[in-house]
């Protein structure tokens, strides 16, 4: 069922990216691999194709408009639409001292650009696309440390981390915007949901997930291929002190 349809993955060039594209190109579906580096996403599309998958590269930088207004011209140009968006480019800036020094506030603003605006901007350029698909699927990567009431809750895992500004209230926005889409596109057959990958061994956490990259993607797959009963405007994954 998967197989023809067009799925733009951003920050696929390594990661849980990567493998998204992967397992979504192993289902059939044509991949797109954004990547904001036109050598590393091509040195990603090499191994895609090797291993059997219809990957194509597009020079995708979220926070540059001019970057995303290209990308999404040139997918529009070729395919006239888009079945799956995952907005997976992320960033964990470190955010220096919690208090509201000027490190926190440019780590804060430097989270938001790409972890929200970022995912913002690629929605807007490529609804027309998505819009033209038969049942489009919208994935934003997100985070359990998103959740206000599991970071400050001290009988849960996350809750015992200490504190970080940037990172988990960048996920926290991107939750809210993931359910406002949500009820804004309810009477289309678009559906949005956000995914929660769990810890995983990637270069955003120096490797010391553990879950791989892999299990991690295989939540923003099942985001990108549910059925027409399937949820909208949810976080949905592997929750932190649940299924650990
Ligand atoms: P990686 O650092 O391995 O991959 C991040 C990807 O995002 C890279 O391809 C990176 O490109 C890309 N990226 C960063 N900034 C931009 C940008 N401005 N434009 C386009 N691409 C960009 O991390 P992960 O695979 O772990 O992260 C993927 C997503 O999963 C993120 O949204 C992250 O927040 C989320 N996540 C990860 C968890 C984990 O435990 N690993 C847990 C929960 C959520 P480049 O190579 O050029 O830097």
């Amino acid at each position: 069922a998967d197989s023809g349809k067009v799925a733009l993955v951003t920050g696929a060039n390594k990661g849980i990216g990567f493998e998204t594209a992967r397992l979504l190109g192993e289902r059939g579906m044509t991949v797109l691999a954004g990547s904001r580096d036109a050598d590393r996403g091509r040195k990603a599309v090499e191994e895609l194709v090797a291993g059997g998958v219809d990957a194509h590269a597009v020079r995708l930088d979220v926070t540059d408009e001019a970057s995303v207004e290209a990308a999404a011209a040139w997918i529009g140009g070729a395919y006239g639409r888009l079945d799956v968006l995952v907005n997976n480019a992320g960033i964990a800036p470190h955010s220096g001292f919690t208090a509201p020094t000027a490190t926190g506030a440019q780590a804060l603003r430097e989270a938001y650009e790409t972890n929200v605006f970022g995912v913002v901007a690629v929605v807007a350029a490529v609804m027309p696309l998505l819009r033209a698909a038969e049942a489009a699927r919208i994935v934003n990567v997100s985070s359990e440390v998103g959740s206000i009431a599991a970071m400050t809750d001290p009988g849960h895992p996350l809750g015992r981390m200490p504190a970080s500004l940037s990172y988990p209230s960048s996920k926290t926005a991107l939750n809210m915007v993931t359910a406002m889409y949500a009820k804004e596109l309810a009477d289309t057959p678009i559906k949005v949901n956000a995914a929660n990958p769990g810890y995983c061994a990637t270069d955003l956490n120096g490797r010391s997930g553990v879950r791989t990259a892999e299990q991690g993607a295989e939540v923003s797959v099942h985001l990108a291929t549910l059925p027409a009963d399937g949820p909208s405007g949810v976080l949905w994954g592997h929750l932190m002190g649940r299924d650990d």
